[in-house]
């Protein structure tokens, strides 16, 4: 699809002058991906501060054939948000449209706009003495568009689950520049298909999202934060067993570190140290969390931990004694990405497995992986509370970045193979974007794809948004 000149010009002259830009500096930053794997080019980059200009731009795209590609924070991993280099695709950033319409003065929904980010919705929540539980390391820049658009998980999926299950309703522009009017705050709402969960992990295929109403949660009295060290990964999940059972609902966090990633992050970031005396196989940062007032949650981890440890599954554990060393703990896990980043090139998988299978699947995939690229580092991390590995592989070390980085599909195909043997998903929770397009047509079922596709079909008719993602074009 290319893009006419007298067509963008009729649309900036639609606009008011703050809600498009065609500075290269200021458009620049957004057009390659926080890994800094995508580069694109862009025809104009719109930002627009109402969801009419939203729907403005939407039906000039549909009328022109214009390609649009959507973006929230650009905290994405998959290219989802970033144009290709033909320089024909029209960049539309959600930043501007910032507001937080309800700041949740009943204290049951937030109604923010797309381009509010995770944090400033927390910060809302807490000030209402409420809990938005959504968590994740990226939480300062992503923002509510891009979290629903992606069905975002993060840290606390184990207690709350995924975006999806946190959403009361989105209002949504469609690719024909239709407005859905679904700010929703009904719990139970069973009146035909569920848009907002269809466009909730469409990745800004099939819309874009305005606003979402966000569901609220009693505020957290009390916490407590672990970190323990294991010998095997069977021992993590017998562990994880046990905590799940005899926690109750206070379970809210459980993740998995392995010693290379700990030695990562104590080598390449500022106060950060290992808790532990002596270096361990495996680690899980675990956090128990209650809203019950005056419910101390330290006995009950002792008592869970020292149980553990009589039994062998953990070799040592360290329970957080104030919040500043709770919050420690935590920089240890949500500095893991960035540490790997500083220790040179990594292959990142996303991957979900059915529990049973992780601790098998990740010897022998290591073992599989060895033996292709003799010196890979693996740095196995992520959210095992919910069976979510992110399966990251550094270069071996002193080899050259770029060589490392042209095995990417090799190496990938080796993973993704495995992970769909052992009964696995591709991606867990960062999405398919353009990073996995052919790899989802090469898994999912006809059935499934066929499906989609046609959805796709029936929203965006003329495919102007987010070409390319999920879905990759009949050829
Ligand atoms: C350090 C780090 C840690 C992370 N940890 C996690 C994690 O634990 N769990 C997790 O799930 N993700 C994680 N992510 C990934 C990322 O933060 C999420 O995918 C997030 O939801 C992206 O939000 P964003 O606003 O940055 O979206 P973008 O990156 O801007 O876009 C992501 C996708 O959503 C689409 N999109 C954006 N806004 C809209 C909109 N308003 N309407 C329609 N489509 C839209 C884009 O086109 C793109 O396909 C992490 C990322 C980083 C960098």
């Amino acid at each position: 699809m290319a893009v006419q000149h007298d067509h963008l010009a009729a649309l900036k002259a639609a606009l008011d002058p703050g809600d498009w830009s065609d500075d290269a500096d200021l458009i620049a930053p957004h057009l390659v991906d926080w890994r800094n794997r995508y580069h694109g080019r862009t025809a104009l980059f719109l930002q627009p501060d109402s969801t009419e200009k939203v729907a403005h731009i939407l039906r000039w795209a549909n009328r022109h054939e214009v390609a649009l590609i959507v973006q929230g924070g650009n905290s994405g991993l998959v290219g989802g948000g970033i144009p290709d280099q033909s320089g024909s695709q029209v960049l539309l950033s959600l930043k501007r449209l910032n507001s937080i319409r309800d700041a949740g003065s009943d204290g049951h929904v937030i109604i923010a706009e797309a381009g509010v980010t995770l944090a400033a919705v927390q910060q809302a929540a807490a000030e209402q003495d409420r809990l938005f539980p959504l968590s994740l390391a990226s939480e300062g820049s992503a923002t509510i568009g891009g979290l629903v658009s992606t069905n975002a998980g993060g840290v606390h999926v184990l207690r709350y689950g995924t975006m999806r299950s946190l959403i009361l309703g989105v209002e949504a522009v469609l690719p024909t520049g239709e407005i859905v009017h679904g700010l929703g705050r009904l719990h139970k709402d069973n009146t035909g298909y569920d848009l907002k969960s269809l466009l909730c992990g469409a990745e800004g295929t099939l819309g874009v999202i305005t606003a979402a109403s966000l569901r609220l949660y009693p505020a957290i009295k009390s916490r407590m934060v672990a970190m323990c060290a294991l010998p095997t990964m069977a021992a993590a999940m017998a562990l994880l067993a046990r905590l799940d059972a005899e926690s109750g609902e206070r379970l809210m966090a459980f993740e998995l570190i392995p010693r290379f990633g700990l030695d990562l992050v104590c080598r390449h970031l500022p106060d950060c140290r290992d808790p532990f005396t002596k270096p361990h196989d495996w680690y899980i940062l675990a956090e128990w969390a209650s809203s019950a007032r005056d419910e101390p949650l330290g006995p009950l981890a002792e008592r869970l931990l020292a149980g553990a440890l009589e039994g062998g599954l953990i070799h040592d554990a360290v329970l957080a004694a104030s919040e500043g060393q709770a919050t420690d703990l935590w920089r240890l896990r949500h500095h893991l990405s960035e540490a790997q980043k500083a220790e040179g090139a990594s292959i990142k998988h996303d991957i979900s497995l059915p529990q049973a299978h992780i601790p098998e699947f990740i010897e022998a995939c290591s073992h599989q992986l060895a033996a292709l690229v003799p010196g890979i580092r693996p740095c196995i991390f992520g959210h095992l509370g919910d069976g979510n590995l992110h399966f990251n592989l550094s270069q071996p070390k002193g080899a050259d970045p770029q060589n490392f980085l042209d095995r990417w599909d090799e190496i990938s195909t080796l993973v993704h193979q495995m992970t769909i043997k052992a009964g696995g998903s591709i991606s867990a929770e960062h999405g398919i974007g353009q990073m996995k397009a052919g790899l989802l047509a090469a898994v999912k079922d006809r059935a499934s794809l066929q499906a989609m596709a046609a959805i796709k079909a029936a929203l965006d008719p003329k495919g102007i948004l987010n070409p390319g993602r999920i879905l990759k074009p009949a050829s």
